[in-house]
């Protein structure tokens, strides 16, 4: 059984942990029939939740800001949110409990069978031979993915939400937390429902003009110093302005310069170029790529150019 669990909702009532009421309950409940349960959370790294009790704005930010982005209120919270996080609060509510973390870099649990065990894991879950389902499964926040400003996201989101349907007993409970509970694709992956999912992926890219309805072409320069890199990627986007694009005839748009949504290690700046395409067809794809031939002469050997980027982070 699969229930979505609005955490706008949870917010409204004051519940300020990332674990619902519902969530709790049954957590508890699995404890005490030494069940099984996995919770997931798509992320190792320090970061945090933000929310705004004003403007109800939700995002996910490395710091705490001094007011709301969105309303410049100063009635918010924020909760850094990762898995030793989740993993100290799910110890508050079950003492007793031998909590496992499964996350990449982490040395896989040796479990306490005689404990009930619940599960805290990244999706590096998906990676491990685990020979067993869970009685429950909960998905922490669901739309970390789905906030992320990539024509990936939303398969990221599906993907994820499906595989951990696949990890849950026949039986058992599955819970969807999210701020996003009438997103159609939290929907569509809740319900297993493939076609409306993909219906819904082409309409979006669609709009938003990514593949299959464009070629994208990803430019990325990376240095020490950001400054100097930020104002080689400002220069070759003044040279792409001089292009006069009236002569050229053909539907392309620029994106960027923009550093990545995750930082790298090395300061990096992409620029995106989107050529609109006919159709999804080889004989398309390289008369884009010939349209965009100029733009390729300008650019330096110090850009890494990626034809149809997996992602544009
Ligand atoms: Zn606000």
């Amino acid at each position: 059984m699969t229930t979505i669990v609005s955490m706008t909702d949870e917010k409204n009532k004051g519940n300020k942990s990332i674990v619902s009421d519902l969530l709790s309950s049954l957590i508890l409940k699995a404890v005490a029939r030494k069940e099984k349960t996995l919770l997931f959370l798509n992320k190792k790294r320090e970061s945090g939740q933000f929310y705004c009790k004003t403007c109800r704005f939700h995002e996910f930010m490395p710091d705490a800001p001094q007011i709301c982005p969105n309303c410049q209120s100063h009635d918010f919270f924020f909760n850094s949110l990762n898995i030793w996080s989740l993993a100290k609060t799910v110890k508050q509510l079950v003492p007793n409990a031998n909590v496992n973390l499964i996350a990449e870099g982490l040395r896989y649990p040796t479990s306490d069978i005689r404990r009930p065990a619940i599960d805290i894991a990244t999706a590096s879950v998906f990676y491990k031979l685990i020979a067993y389902k869970y009685d429950l499964v909960a998905h922490i926040l669901a739309d970390t993915t789905l906030n992320i400003a990539d024509f990936s996201a939303l398969e990221k989101t599906f993907a994820q939400i499906t595989n951990l349907k696949n990890l849950t007993k026949e039986n058992g409970r599955f819970i969807l937390q999210t701020y996003a509970q009438d997103h159609p694709v939290i929907k569509a992956a809740a319900q297993g429902n493939f076609q409306a999912y993909y219906a819904q992926s082409l309409s979006a890219r669609k709009s938003l003009l990514y593949p299959p309805y464009a070629l994208l072409v990803k430019l990325s320069i990376k240095g020490k110093s950001p400054e100097i890199i930020e104002k080689k990627a400002e220069k070759l986007i003044e040279d792409f302005s001089h292009f006069p694009l009236s002569t050229f005839h053909f539907p392309l748009s620029i994106l960027g310069p923009y550093q990545p949504i995750f930082k790298t290690k090395v300061p990096t700046y992409n620029i995106i170029l989107k050529h609109k395409l006919a159709s999804y067809s080889i004989s398309e794809k390289e008369k884009a790529i010939k349209n965009l031939s100029p733009y390729l002469e300008k650019i330096s050997r110090d850009w890494q150019i990626t034809v149809e980027p997996g992602s544009i982070n």
